[in-house]
């Protein structure tokens, strides 16, 4: 569908043909009457689906509309929150991207940098603020920001920032703002909590559900069954065997990630790693040199990859399976994003049985198992060399083999 049935204002129409978007997504169809018409609305829709226009495309032409010029300079209409720093600074970017042609001025507000930067800018004054809410919760504490002018609400990636125990925060921000807004929330996947949330929240909302609890359809699923030893050189196999474009590879931890960059660095890739240890201005070198290139394989914990908009990222490696199928699906989210093909490959135990079994649930297909030919599987794990366990390792593989035929 094309953008032009939604009549949306010049300035913002404009920001469009910039933005070289031509036609609207699934989601942005469905959502974009109903958020022009005033109603709260729930998406289900993952990062991937052009949910961020979605939402933001409606919501400034209906700033524009309403034209509330007033005394006193500019306060805040818009307030989106969003569980983490890059998603933030993603929205932010799309704000500008399609509001360049209008005056509004949006400002993130986000933990791990300064204060002062986003005290001042707050103080200056903004129409759109795109927040995480635990920094948010500190600036309206502070006296910085004012909530009670505000229009809409966007509660983005809701399951998320609940996992993340964000709920407190949002309590308190939601408090500040007018009961007479209009509330839209986005979310993955819905359970209870998301429930309870949109129903404590919203008025007599519109659903969207984008069928998107199961990945985008452009991406390929394959397992990779595998002694937990082997993981690493299994890996650098992939990579090898694979044209290396842009490859994001999902540890459990930090440190793994950390060990994962190490041997793939080793090995003559160029990668890097995106966790929470890293300084703000380290991930954000990271990202950059990802996008641009630069660097060919980003290694992640699920939090810092978190809502990472890279339109060219080629395969989604796990090396660890997340520890849901919901998570699963995140991680997924950042491949075969807006048409594009994409490969999910994942590295699997046989401690992953339950897992995998829930992913296929959601999925509802069984992925395919793949055992890489040539590949050394029966290899002896060096940091158990008493036991010498290449008949052990052998039956082992051997079990996987039968597991996953
Ligand atoms: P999102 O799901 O909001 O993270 O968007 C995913 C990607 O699709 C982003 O890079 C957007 O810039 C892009 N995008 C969103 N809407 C459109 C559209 N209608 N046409 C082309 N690209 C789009």
């Amino acid at each position: 569908m094309s953008f032009e049935s939604f009549k949306l204002d010049d300035r913002v129409e404009r920001g469009l043909q910039a933005a070289g978007y031509k036609k609207a997504t699934p989601i942005q169809t469905a959502a974009i009457p109903s958020i022009l018409a005033g109603h709260d609305v729930i998406g289900t829709a993952q990062t991937g689906t052009g949910k961020t226009a979605a939402f933001v495309l409606p919501i400034l032409h209906n700033l524009l509309a309403a034209n509330a010029k007033e005394p006193g300079g500019r306060r805040t209409r818009a307030l989106i929150i969003t569980p983490t720093r890059e998603l933030a600074e993603q929205i932010n970017d799309v704000v500008n991207e399609l509001g360049k042609f209008t005056s509004l001025r949006s400002a993130t507000v986000y933990g791990g940098v300064g204060m002062q930067p986003q005290e001042k800018a707050l103080q200056q004054g903004v129409e759109v603020i795109v927040a995480c809410p635990g920094r948010l919760l500190d600036h309206l504490n502070r006296g910085n920001a004012r909530l009670d002018r505000v229009e809409v609400l966007v509660i983005d990636e809701a399951d998320r920032m609940l996992d993340m125990g964000f709920l407190p925060s949002i309590q308190q921000i939601m408090k500040q703002t007018s009961p007479r807004r209009q509330t839209l929330l986005f979310s993955a996947t819905f359970d209870a909590a998301v429930e309870q949330l949109a129903a404590k929240s919203m008025r007599f909302p519109q659903r969207f559900s984008m069928g998107t609890d199961a990945p985008t359809s452009t991406v390929a699923h394959t397992l990779y069954p595998v002694p937990q030893h082997l993981k690493p050189g299994l890996l650098q196999r992939l990579l090898d065997e694979m044209t290396v474009n842009s490859i994001l590879v999902f540890t459990r931890t930090k440190h793994r990630a950390d060990r994962v960059v190490e041997k793939i660095k080793r090995a003559g890739y160029a990668a890097s790693a995106l966790h929470a240890n890293k300084s703000q201005s380290q991930r954000k070198l990271a990202v950059d040199q990802f996008r641009a290139g630069k660097i060919k394989v980003l290694v992640a914990t699920d939090i810092a990859a978190r809502g990472l908009d890279i339109a060219s990222i080629s395969h989604v490696i796990n090396f660890d399976i997340p520890d849901s199928a919901t998570s699963y699906i995140h991680r997924i989210g950042r491949t075969g994003r807006a048409e594009r093909l994409g490969d999910a490959f994942t590295l699997v135990t046989h401690e992953d049985k339950d897992t995998i079994r829930d992913i296929e649930k959601i999925l509802g297909s069984p992925i395919e198992r793949r055992l890489l030919e040539g590949f050394n599987y029966r290899e002896a794990s060096d940091k158990d060399p008493v036991a010498l366990p290449s008949r052990h390792t052998y039956n082992r593989v051997r079990s996987l083999k039968r597991q996953y035929a």
